[in-house]
C-alpha cells in the first residue's frame, strides 16, 4: 500500500531540505498502531525540524510532525482497533520517530489518546501540541492558586499557537487575559477571542527595568522566554504564578530572587512532550468541553504537505497566526 509523505532529507552539503514523495508500508518505523493520518499541526518546533535548526532530528530520510490526529488503520495493541479516533503529541514523535507529515503513520501505542467525543480529527489538530499545552499551563496555574478572582493573567507571544488558544481558554474559563504581543496588526483579533487588554511588545520592553516592577499579573503564561519572561516575573502580584512553556524569544533567562522571596511569587515549567497519560486525557477532555473552535475558526490556515517548507519558514520567523494545520486527505 502507498502514501503521500512529506519526507526531509540532509544533502552532502548538509543542507536539510523536503519533498513530497510516494512511499510505501514497509517504510514505515517500528509500531504496533498503524494510522491513517487525517490532519497534522504545524508547531515552532516542526519549523525546526523541517529546517534542520537546532539538531533536533537526528536520522535522515526523516518524516516530520510532531502531532497529528486520525484514524486506527491496524492495531496489535489491545486498547486500540481499526476506525477508533486518535491524536498524538509529543514523545518526540516528528523528531526521533517518524511524524504526522505522512498520510500513514506507524507508533507506540502509548504514545495516543483517543479523541474525546466533541472533537473530529480536524478540530484535534487545530488545538494541538499548542492547545493541549495551553490547557496544561492553565491547569498548572490553577493548582498554584491563581483563580478568575486573582485578577489578570499575561500571555506573551500571544498571537502564536500557544498564546491564541491561552487567550480564549482562559476567557472560557472566566478569566482576564492580557496580550502581550509584538504584531499590534493582531489586536482586534486577540480581543474578539476575549483579550481584555492588549500589551505592544516594544512598549513593554521599554519600560526601564527595576529589581522589582509594579505588581499587576496574577498568572503568566509565557512562550517567548529571555527578557520578556524576565521582565513580567518582576510584574507578578503577590502568591501568583509563573507558567514557562517556549523559548520563540530565547533562552536565557536573568532574574533576580525578588519577586520569589518577596511575593511568593512560583515560576513553574510546562513540558507537554513527557506528560504522562491521564494528565493527557484529563486535558483533552477539558479543552472539548472548553474551547470555542467557532470563535477561533479565523486564525485557522490549511495547507497541503507540498506548502509546509514555506511555512515552517514563517513559522519560525514569528509571522504565523494562530494555528497553521496540515490537511493530508
Ligand atoms: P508560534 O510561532 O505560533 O508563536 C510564538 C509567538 O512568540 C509568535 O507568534 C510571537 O508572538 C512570539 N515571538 C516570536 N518571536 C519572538 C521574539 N523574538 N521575541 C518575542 N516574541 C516572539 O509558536 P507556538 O505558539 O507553537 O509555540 C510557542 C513557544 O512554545 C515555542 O517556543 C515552542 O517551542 C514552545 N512550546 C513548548 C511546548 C512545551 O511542551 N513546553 C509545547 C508547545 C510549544 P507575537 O507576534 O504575538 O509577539
Amino acid at each position: 500500500m502507498s502514501f503521500q509523505a512529506l519526507v526531509t532529507s540532509k544533502g552532502d552539503d548538509g543542507k536539510v531540505s523536503s519533498s513530497v514523495e510516494t512511499l510505501t508500508d514497509d517504510r514505515l518505523p517500528e509500531g504496533n498502531v498503524t494510522v491513517d493520518v487525517e490532519w497534522a499541526g504545524l508547531n515552532y518546533k516542526d519549523g525546526l525540524c523541517l529546517t534542520g535548526a537546532g539538531g533536533l532530528v537526528r536520522t535522515y530520510p526523516h518524516v516530520a510532525g510532531i502531532d497529528f490526529a486520525g484514524i486506527v488503520r491496524e492495531s496489535q495493541d489491545q486498547r486500540y482497533k481499526a476506525g477508533d479516533r486518535v491524536v498524538l503529541t509529543g514523545w518526540r514523535v516528528g523528531e526521533v520517530h517518524w511524524g504526522g507529515y505522512a498520510q500513514r503513520a506507524r507508533v507506540n501505542a502509548d504514545w495516543l489518546v483517543p479523541l474525546p467525543d466533541g472533537l473530529d480529527t480536524r478540530d484535534a489538530m487545530i488545538v494541538g501540541t499548542a492547545g493541549l499545552t495551553a490547557m496544561l499551563a492553565i491547569d498548572r496555574l490553577e493548582n498554584l492558586g491563581v483563580t478568575p478572582e486573582s485578577g489578570e493573567v499575561l500571555v506573551t507571544g500571544a498571537a502564536g499557537g500557544v498564546g491564541s488558544i491561552a487567550i480564549s481558554l482562559l476567557a472560557r474559563l472566566g478569566y482576564q487575559p492580557v496580550a502581550l504581543s509584538g504584531r499590534p496588526e493582531h489586536s482586534a483579533t486577540l480581543k474578539e477571542l476575549g483579550a481584555t487588554d492588549i500589551v505592544g511588545r516594544e512598549d513593554f520592553l521599554g519600560q526601564p527595568d527595576k529589581v522589582l516592577e509594579s505588581a499587576r499579573w496574577a498568572g503568566l503564561i509565557d512562550n517567548v522566554g529571555g527578557k520578556i519572561l524576565s521582565k513580567a516575573l518582576k510584574q507578578v502580584k503577590y502568591g501568583g504564578a509563573a507558567a514557562a512553556i517556549g523559548n520563540a524569544g530565547g533562552i536565557d533567562l536573568e532574574t533576580n530572587v525578588l519577586p520569589f522571596i518577596l511575593r511568593g511569587v512560583t515560576l513553574s515549567g510546562i513540558d507537554s512532550v513527557m506528560q504522562p497519560y491521564a494528565n493527557r486525557v484529563a486535558a483533552w477532555s477539558r479543552i472539548a468541553k472548553t474551547f470555542d473552535l467557532a470563535a477561533y475558526a479565523a486564525l485557522v490556515e490549511e495547507v497541503g504537505l507540498a506548502e509546509l517548507p514555506d511555512a515552517a519558514a514563517k513559522i519560525l520567523a514569528g509571522q504565523v497566526r494562530g494555528r497553521t494545520i496540515v490537511r493530508l486527505r
